[in-house]
C-alpha cells in the first residue's frame, strides 16, 4: 500500500473571486419613471419607481394628475 500523501493544497476562499459584485448596478432604480396611485386612508397619492411621490389627494384623479406631471418633467 502506498502511504498517504500530503493533500494538495486549497486556495484560502477570499482568494476566489466573487462572481458578481453585490454593490454592482443590480441596486440602481431602473431607467425611466413608473407612475402608480396609492391609498392612504381617505387620501390618494401617486408614486413613483424612482422613489418620488406626488402630495396626498382626496381625489385618485389628481393624484393621477400629479403623476403626469412627473412623468412629462
Ligand atoms: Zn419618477
Amino acid at each position: 500500500m502506498e502511504p498517504h500523501t500530503e493533500a494538495t493544497l486549497v486556495p484560502p476562499l477570499a482568494a476566489v473571486p466573487l462572481p458578481r459584485d453585490p454593490t454592482g448596478p443590480a441596486l440602481t432604480p431602473p431607467a425611466g419613471h413608473a407612475t402608480s396611485t396609492s391609498d392612504r386612508g381617505a387620501f390618494c397619492l401617486a408614486v413613483c419607481t424612482c422613489g418620488w411621490r406626488g402630495p396626498a389627494r382626496r381625489s385618485r384623479d389628481l393624484a393621477r394628475k400629479d403623476a403626469t406631471g412627473h412623468t412629462s418633467e
